[in-house]
């Protein structure tokens, strides 16, 4: 009885999760199928065969993006961008929250976690209908286990699979970091391969924690796909149970940090929202830093399996003499859309990202309509690296000092200086000799001058916790800032429910509206007509599975909005 007691103050803790006593009614994850419309009214759509969601949603007609409405709490719709045709359809943006079902004593860390994760998709077992669920999360087994719900996924801690299948958890204390290793790539494992390490483990004291089963003893038809780096015993295995449940265990016990900002604990809840498959995700994991050298051999691999369709040019070079590579794709002689990476050598994230939006773009693995259609009409031109020198130096200036953000053509003449690290480097060294002196600045000038550019994004990383940011450009050369605010609020719904930052928040990307008088790119761009902003992406390396995603996802939507205001350009 007195696990049936906690479980019950479990789901009072889920109920205040919910936003308050008033929603009572748990799993009712919201249905977010597309509607279709059926007129329009001073803005306001009539809409059938659904029900939308609160929220941003996309307009398609024949697969493109063709415009953008809000939906209001009371589910009214209202065309907010772009058009609305007889019969187009609208897709919510955010994916339908999973309705997932967690047993976990109370105040058990993950359970606070999933409620932050999976918002009001959530709720603790076993009040609830466990026949609803879409998957269920067991960090405890229920008292007895015929109890076990009926979710379609039973996701199961290395504790509660150990004691289901009577094995030892094997518990490790080290000095040194260990991880997890991939062994097998699961279907909904996309991003990862054979062989990669990703940091798995908790603290105890000044000891590193980490748990694992016996590789002996696991039932018949148990797929190891994850081992420990210290005991090669299984950390992440599945099961297809007789009924035709999957079940997955893994080890939610040693990363007990905070989720997605404490090293060890970054990617605790990625294999879970994962296996869950409600977004979808472009990642790619990036096990170490790649030497310029590896980076570019990589860039050349990928213009050389799509001949024909992607062109990799030299076009310019950088302080240092290095070739500054840029790749174009798409509808040649149209309008193009122009992404840079690296400006700042330090922020190395985005030329992975930028590497997977243009793979992603070449090879569109998931099928989306809306890729072919964007291709088919615009260009896109990718600058990955520009940045070499810095890159390979670990330095966020070119080889002469210069902060290449600081050498554009937009009041170039007022820049007295700056703080942090840019302190450190005088004025007149830190903005170099005179506006566009530098090869990288020039490189990106030429381009954004050549043919019609359709948008511009400028790619940064600022890593810190709250730093994942759209950054818009000064406020008096802003080009279709509004069109820009919608962006962050599409993206901040489709971006929802995959990651956590600091186990109490939602990844969130946080908006810089009024911009900052400085020689910026996407300062210079705005001033010669182009819509431009740069993003800011948080967090380094071992989050590469996610952060690789927020770039394409952020390029793409950025492409999909712009294209539904200029609709047949
Ligand atoms: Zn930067």
């Amino acid at each position: 009885m007195t696990v049936r007691y906690s479980y019950r103050a479990g789901l009072m803790a889920a109920i205040l999760l919910l936003g308050g006593a008033g929603q009572t009614a748990l799993l009712a994850g919201q249905a977010a199928g597309a509607a279709r419309v059926s007129g329009e009214q001073e803005g306001v759509l009539q809409v059938k065969d659904g029900k939308l969601p609160a929220g941003p949603a996309e307009i398609r007609q024949g697969g493109a993006v063709v415009g953008f409405a809000r939906v209001d709490p009371e589910g009214v719709a209202r065309r907010v961008l772009g058009q609305a045709p007889r019969d187009a359809e609208i897709h919510p943006i955010a994916a339908q929250e999973p309705r997932v079902l967690v047993m976990a004593p109370p105040d058990h860390p993950a359970a606070k976690e999933a409620g932050v994760l999976f918002g009001a998709g959530m709720s603790l077992a076993p009040d609830a209908p466990a026949s609803e669920a879409d998957a269920a999360i067991l960090i405890q087994l229920p008292e007895g286990n015929a109890n076990i719900p009926k979710a379609g996924t039973l996701f199961l801690s290395l504790d509660a699979y150990a004691a289901l299948r009577g094995l030892e958890v094997r518990s490790h204390q080290v000095t040194k970091r260990p991880a997890l290793r991939i062994t097998v790539v699961a279907p909904w494992m996309p991003g990862l391969e054979v062989g990669h390490e990703i940091s798995w483990f908790g603290k105890e004291g000044d000891r590193f924690t980490q748990r694992s089963l016996p590789a002996e003893g696991l039932p018949d038809g148990a797929r190891v796909l994850a081992v420990s780096t210290l005991d090669q015993g299984p950390i992440l295995l599945e099961e297809t149970l007789p009924d035709g449940r999957r079940l997955v265990a893994l080890d939610l016990e040693s990363p007990n940090g905070r989720a997605g900002y404490d090293p060890g604990s970054k990617l605790k809840w990625f294999f879970i929202t994962r296996a869950l498959d409600t977004k979808a995700f472009y990642g790619r994991h990036v096990p170490r830093r790649l030497t310029v050298d590896e980076y570019t051999q990589r860039l050349r691999e990928l213009a050389a399996r799509h001949t024909g369709r992607a062109t990799l040019t030299e076009i310019g070079k950088g302080s240092a003499g290095d070739p500054i590579l840029s790749l174009s794709l798409g509808k040649k002689d149209a309008p193009r859309f122009v992404f840079t990476g690296v400006l700042h050598g330090g922020e190395v994230m985005n030329a992975y990202g930028l590497l997977r939006l243009a793979e992603v773009l070449l090879e569109n693995p998931r099928e989306d309509a809306r890729i072919s259609r964007l291709l088919g009409e615009y260009g896109v031109e990718i600058i990955p690296l520009l940045n070499a020198w810095g890159y390979a130096h670990g330095k966020q200036t070119n080889s002469r000092d210069c902060d290449l953000n600081r050498n554009f053509d937009y009041l170039w003449e007022k820049f007295q200086g700056d703080s942090g690290w840019r302190a450190a480097i005088k004025p007149e060294v830190l903005r170099g000799p005179a506006p566009f002196s530098e090869g990288e600045t020039q490189a990106v000038r030429d381009r954004l001058l050549a043919g019609k550019v359709a948008g511009y994004i400028d790619f940064h990383q600022h890593g810190m916790e709250h730093g994942h940011m759209l950054m818009l450009p000064h406020r008096p050369v802003q080009r279709q800032p509004e069109v820009l605010r919608l962006l962050h609020e599409v993206l901040n719904a489709r971006l929802a429910g995959r990651a956590l930052y600091g186990s109490d928040q939602r990844l969130q990307l946080v908006l810089s509206g009024t911009g900052s008088p400085r020689p910026f790119a996407q300062n210079w761009a705005a001033s010669r007509g182009i819509t431009a902003c740069t993003f800011e992406l948080p967090g380094g390396v071992e989050e590469s599975l996610i952060l690789t995603d927020m770039v394409v996802q952020e390029a793409l939507h950025f492409m999909w909005i712009l294209a539904a205001t200029s609709p047949g350009s």
